[in-house]
């Protein structure tokens, strides 16, 4: 495994680290989280040098936490940095700060958060924290001992990252990237301001929620170009790891051959390791994928469970593999098939919750409204 310091904190952090919101589950209930399979992929990954632990209130309806807390006992937790992310949207007033905190350590079975973030900082919860008296906060808990350091996640444009990194002394932060979207949110500019700054950089979705690893014979073309044979993840991973701004890469993962793998990549990634014809490769595989990906979500669940039980995030993934795989069948065939009325798209309320939720921004019920008009369009 290759470490890298984490910014001005100075700690070794392993480039790899376990990201904890898709861990394996019973009968596909988020909610209902394998606990054996888990901890034995934590501890599989500790045991091989992956020394960052990432979860949040919110994974898997609030039990990611409860999960890791479970599988870090016996030495486990000791060879580990954890880090878990204060629930922005439940802070109502000053008072819920520390409640929050304290039933964040109680999850964890633990004393400490070593690495605390700020979930989701935007335009909209940035002022909402801050007047609800934030910076307070922050000073208590590195005071009391219960956090360590303290960071930020974030999803909003370029000027709202900078205006954020800008606002407080933070230790570190946490962006989106991948070789897609490299313009987009914070993106590369937000990586390299935040590392000039001394902040650890610590990146979330770097496989675009599994959308650029998808087996994709479009893509598989263009890959095989290169004078090595690389897995669409490593390939993914190795664009991130070779910029030297970089601390940590999160991986949420779910299965052993995943863990397996990525800890062989991120033990041979070093920066500016990849060629130029390597970095031509990825570009055209960029250029492929904004050709044929329609919808930016990222499968994230955030927006999830809709009240009125649309599956909002297979809608969109349906609608954007039906171009991606030139399979408007198929996709028919599932959403006619597979979903039931409550399920589908057209039975969206327009409540607008799902909207509050999203961390891409996305208009959801504009769009679930286009997947079903092109559903019935391909159905008659
Ligand atoms: S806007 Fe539609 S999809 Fe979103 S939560 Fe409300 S009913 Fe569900
Ligand atoms: S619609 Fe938004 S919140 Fe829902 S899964 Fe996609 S990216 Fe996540």
């Amino acid at each position: 495994m290759k470490y890298r310091k984490f910014g001005k904190i100075g700690d070794e952090v392993s480039l790899l680290g376990f990201g904890t919101m898709r861990l394996p589950t019973h009968n596909g209930n988020p909610k209902d989280i394998d606990l054996e399979k888990t901890t034995k992929l934590i501890r599989y990954a500790i045991d091989h040098g992956v020394n960052y632990v990432d979860t949040a209130w919110p994974y898997h309806g609030g039990m990611s936490e409860k999960a890791v807390g479970k599988a870090l006992p016996g030495g486990y937790r000791e060879k580990v940095h954890l880090a878990t992310r204060l629930p922005s949207r439940l802070v109502n007033g000053p008072d819920d700060f520390d409640k929050l905190l304290d039933k964040q350590l109680e999850n964890l079975g633990t004393e400490r958060i070593d690495y605390y973030l700020i979930h989701t900082l935007n335009r909209k919860w940035w002022p909402k924290l801050k007047e609800a008296g934030l910076f307070d906060f922050i000073k208590r808990a590195k005071e009391s001992g219960k956090v360590g350091y303290v960071g930020f996640s974030f999803h909003d444009t370029i000027d709202i990252f900078k205006d954020i990194v800008d606002g407080w002394d933070w230790d570190f932060c946490q962006i989106q990237l991948n070789f897609m979207d490299e313009e987009y949110q914070a993106g590369v500019e937000g990586l390299k301001y935040a590392a000039a700054k001394g902040l650890g950089v610590v990146i979330m979705e770097p496989l675009k929620g599994g959308k650029i690893v998808k087996p994709n014979p479009r893509a598989e073309k263009i890959w095989a170009k290169a004078d090595v044979v690389r897995t669409p993840s490593e390939w993914a991973f190795r664009w991130i790891a070779d910029f030297p701004e970089v601390s940590v890469v999160l991986s949420g993962m779910g299965e052993l051959e995943e863990v397996v793998e990525n800890i062989l990549t991120m033990s041979d990634a070093e920066p500016g390791k990849l060629s130029r014809k390597e970095h031509e490769i990825i570009g055209e595989v960029r250029d492929m994928y904004r050709k044929y990906i329609k919808i930016q979500c990222t499968a994230c669940g955030y927006c999830m469970p809709c009240p009125y039980g649309v599956r909002i995030p297979r809608s969109l993934e349906l609608y954007n593999d039906m171009f991606m795989f030139d399979t408007p069948k198929e996709a028919n065939r599932v959403y006619w098939g597979f979903f039931t009325e409550e399920n589908r798209a057209s039975n969206c309320r327009k409540c607008g919750l799902c909207e509050t939720k999203c961390p891409q921004d996305l208009k959801i019920m504009d769009l679930l409204e286009l997947v079903d008009e092109k559903m019935r369009e391909i159905k008659e």
